[in-house]
């Protein structure tokens, strides 16, 4: 039996991974973790059998204590609800599908607990990597990426024992208006930008992708996931997303990793690396698929990629600004406060008054982010 925990078990990807488990009879759920949604905790409860459970909000974590057997599950909240289901002592990989900066301190616990990390939260290494990464190591645990294209990646540098990589070939869709001018995405509203041609995601990583933020926040992820220069990552567009990511060695080989787009594949994958599992669902079928496109991104029309390529290189406090200024931006659109494209001013801006700190600890980037935060608060568009 392989015992996990999930943070974020009611998210897009929490959902997605309790599909893996359905499949998979030596899975065992240990912890679960949500924000607020105690319905579909209450269900996962009922059929994963966790031991622990937690509710980032207080008032909704008693009202489901209430609707539980106690004796059998423990119904926590907060900070120290999620970092107890983080670190349960039984739990051997614990999936971090939390959605933002709240899921830096419990994935830096669970490394400390020794236990292994499936990571889908990109947030924590765009902010943290440079905690994360040396902490990996001094711990001896294994970071396994759940984003698809770092998925890819990691696949594609199976069995090349340190080949040098001479470029990392980050794959796109380009999202919903890949093509589209600047002019063209001013009167852009909530739900044109919640229309994903490819992927079903959870809504904010839905508008990153968008505005291509979330591509640079990938580029950030991979930098520190493979160790490697900022520079050595080139987004490729490729609207079909079958082509998940690619790396090129010295030599010009280019190795590939293809398929449907299903984020069941990559969580399948990290939790039983290096093993392959049947996974049902649907195949590639190169005949119907006929073509393959590819096209270098628009980086003015989709400004956040360029700026996250420049907050990557500067480094430090740069990315967590970046990322902090994203969230509450896309929180603010969400709720139809400001326009499309504010959300890219507003993250410009944020790095404009920002004073940079070079080396940020856990407890400077969650203070810089309330910074962002209470600066964008009442930014006027
Ligand atoms: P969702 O919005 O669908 O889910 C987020 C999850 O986090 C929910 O379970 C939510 O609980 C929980 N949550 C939110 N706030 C808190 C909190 N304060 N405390 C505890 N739990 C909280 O997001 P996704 O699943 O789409 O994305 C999760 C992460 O994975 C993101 O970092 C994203 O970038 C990354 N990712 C997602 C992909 C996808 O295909 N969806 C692909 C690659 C990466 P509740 O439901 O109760 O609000
Ligand atoms: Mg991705």
């Amino acid at each position: 039996m392989k015992k996990i925990a999930i943070l974020g078990s009611t998210g897009s990807i929490g959902t997605q991974t309790l599909d893996v488990v359905r499949n998979n009879k030596d899975l065992e759920v240990v912890a679960l973790v949500a924000g607020s949604n105690i319905d579909l905790m209450e269900q996962q409860i009922k059929e994963f059998h966790p031991k622990m459970v937690s509710v980032w909000d207080e008032k909704k974590a008693e009202e489901l204590e209430k609707r539980v057997n106690t004796s059998e599950v423990t119904v926590l909240s907060g900070m120290d609800g999620m970092i107890a289901c983080a670190t349960e002592k039984e739990v051997e990989i614990v999936v971090a599908a939390v959605v933002g900066m709240i899921g830096i301190l419990p994935t830096v616990e669970a490394i400390k607990a020794g236990k292994d990390i499936a990571l889908a939260n990109k947030e924590t290494l765009v902010c943290a990597g440079h905690i994360i990464m040396p902490l990996v190591k001094e711990y001896g645990v294994k970071l396994l990426p759940v984003d698809s294209e770092h998925s890819a990646i990691f696949q594609s540098l199976n069995g090349e024992h340190g080949n040098k990589i001479s470029r990392i070939l980050l794959t796109a869709s380009g999202g919903p208006f890949r093509g589209k001018k600047r002019e063209e995405l001013v009167n852009i509203q909530v739900e044109d930008a919640l229309k994903h041609p490819n992927w079903e995601m959870g809504r904010k990583i839905t508008i990153d992708s968008s505005t291509m933020v979330n591509k640079g926040l990938e580029v950030m992820e991979a930098k520190w996931l493979f160790d490697v220069d900022i520079d050595t990552i080139e987004v490729v567009i490729q609207p079909q997303s079958v082509i998940h990511s690619m790396v090129e060695y010295e030599d010009g080989a280019v190795i590939a990793q293809l398929g449907t787009p299903d984020m069941r594949l990559p969580i399948q994958y990290a939790l039983y690396y290096p093993e392959r599992r049947d996974l049902p669902g649907e195949r590639l079928n190169f005949y119907k698929l006929a073509k393959l496109d590819f096209m270098e991104p628009d980086m003015e029309t989709f400004r956040g990629l360029k700026l996250a390529y420049e907050v990557g290189r500067k480094g430090g406090s740069m990315p967590t600004v970046f990322n902090a200024a994203n969230e509450k931006a896309v929180a603010k659109f969400l709720n139809k406060e400001i326009r499309y494209l504010d959300i890219i001013e507003m993250i410009e801006y944020a790095i404009k008054e920002h004073q940079w700190m070079e080396n940020p600890s856990v407890e400077d980037i969650l203070r810089i982010e309330q910074e962002v935060y209470q600066l964008l608060e009442n930014y006027k568009c």
